[in-house]
C-alpha cells in the first residue's frame, strides 16, 4: 500500500492503519511462559504484550469511525483477512496465529501502529484501569459463548484464576443458571462468589454431583477427567485452559452419551464491543480484579508479581 501525504507534508500512515499510544498493559500467564522461554509461538527477546488500552494518536486514510483521542482496545489478533477462517468472520482461527506479543510485535512500547480494524473505540468515560481489563473479558465473552445456550442451566467452572472468574461473570451477564465452582485458592472461591457463582469448593468436595456443562480452564490431565465425568448425557465440556501437552480423553462415555467437548481460542472482533459494552454498563466491573498497578520502571517487577498465585490481574502503567 502506498505512503500518503498527511496534512501536515509529514510521511503519514498506511491507508487503513492507526497509531496509538499505549496506556495499561495487561500481563497474561502466556506473557509469563514466553518470559520463560516456554510458548510455542514466541521467544524472547521479543516485545510482550497483547492486552491493552491505547489512545488513538494519528489516523491513516480510509481509517473510517476513528479519530485522532479516542480511547481504544486493541484486538492483537493481526489475521491475514482473506484465508477461509478469516472470510468466515473467525480471525481467530487465521492460520499461522499471528497475535500481538508473540508472532507479531507487542503492545509493550510508548507508540505505535495498527490495522483499522483491530482498533475499538471504547467510551472516554471508563477508567483506564478498567479498560485495560477488557481483553481478558473478551476471552470470557467468547469461551461463555462456545457453551450451547441448552447446556447452561446447570454449570461447572473448573479453576478459577483470572479467566475463570471472568467466565463466571459473563455466564452471569449471559443469563446461566447455576454456577458452581472449583478452586483451590480460598480467596479466590471467595472472590468466585462475589463475581455471582452460587456455589466454590475446593477440588475434592464434590460428591457424585453432574452438570449439563463444565468450563476446563486449567486443562490438565486431573481436571479433564473431571470434566468428561462431571458432564450430563448430551451435555458439554469447553476447554478454555491452555495444555501443555497431549492429553486422554475418556472417549467411550463421551462417545455413547454424545458428550460433546469442545473449545474456546481467544476471541471474534464482536467480543470486544460486548466486553466493552459489560464494562461501560457496570455489569462487568474489573476493579477488583486488578489487584497491582506498577509503573513502567517498573515493570520487572510486574512481571515477578503476575507470577505470584494471589495477584489475579497485573498492570503495566506505559504512559498517562
Ligand atoms: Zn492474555
Ligand atoms: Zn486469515
Amino acid at each position: 500500500m502506498s505512503v500518503q501525504e498527511s496534512p501536515e507534508g509529514d510521511c503519514a500512515l498506511d491507508r487503513g492503519d492507526v497509531r496509538i499510544a499505549p496506556q495499561y498493559l495487561g500481563i497474561c500467564g502466556s506473557d509469563l511462559h514466553v518470559l520463560a522461554g516456554g510458548h510455542p509461538f514466541a521467544q524472547p527477546p521479543t516485545v510482550p504484550g497483547h492486552e491493552v488500552c491505547a489512545i488513538v494518536t494519528e489516523v491513516g486514510p480510509g481509517a473510517e469511525g476513528i479519530a485522532v483521542g479516542d480511547h481504544a482496545v486493541i484486538d492483537p489478533i493481526m489475521a491475514c483477512g482473506h484465508c477461509r477462517a478469516c472470510r468466515s468472520g473467525r480471525p481467530n482461527l487465521c492460520e499461522p496465529p499471528n497475535v500481538a506479543g508473540f508472532r507479531a510485535p507487542g503492545f509493550a512500547r510508548t507508540s505505535h501502529v495498527v490495522p483499522a480494524r483491530n482498533v475499538h473505540i471504547a467510551p472516554k468515560d471508563v477508567a483506564w484501569t478498567d479498560l485495560a481489563f477488557t481483553e481478558p473479558a473478551t476471552c470470557a465473552r467468547h469461551s461463555a459463548g462456545r457453551m450451547p445456550e441448552d447446556c447452561r442451566d446447570d454449570i461447572l467452572v473448573i479453576g478459577a484464576g483470572t479467566i475463570g472468574l471472568s467466565i463466571v461473570r459473563a455466564l452471569r451477564i449471559m443469563g446461566a443458571g447455576k454456577l458452581t465452582v472449583i478452586e483451590p485458592d480460598p480467596a479466590k472461591r471467595a472472590f468466585a462468589g462475589r463475581l455471582g457463582a452460587d456455589r466454590c469448593v475446593a477440588p475434592g468436595e464434590l460428591r457424585s454431583e453432574t452438570f449439563s456443562g463444565v468450563f476446563d480452564v486449567v486443562a490438565a490431565q486431573t481436571t479433564l477427567n473431571e470434566a468428561c465425568t462431571r458432564v450430563i448425557a448430551g451435555g458439554t465440556v469447553v476447554v478454555m485452559g491452555v495444555p501443555n501437552g497431549p492429553r486422554e480423553i475418556p472417549l467411550p462415555s463421551m462417545q455413547r452419551f454424545e458428550r460433546t467437548l469442545t473449545s474456546s481460542g481467544m476471541y471474534q472482533p464482536g467480543d470486544f464491543d460486548d466486553a466493552i459494552e459489560w464494562i461501560r454498563s457496570g455489569a462487568f466491573r474489573p476493579g477488583d480484579l486488578v489487584t497491582d498497578v506498577f509503573d513502567l520502571d517498573d515493570a520487572a517487577r510486574a512481571y515477578e508479581r503476575a507470577k505470584e498465585p494471589d495477584s489475579i490481574k497485573v498492570l503495566i502503567h506505559i504512559a498517562d
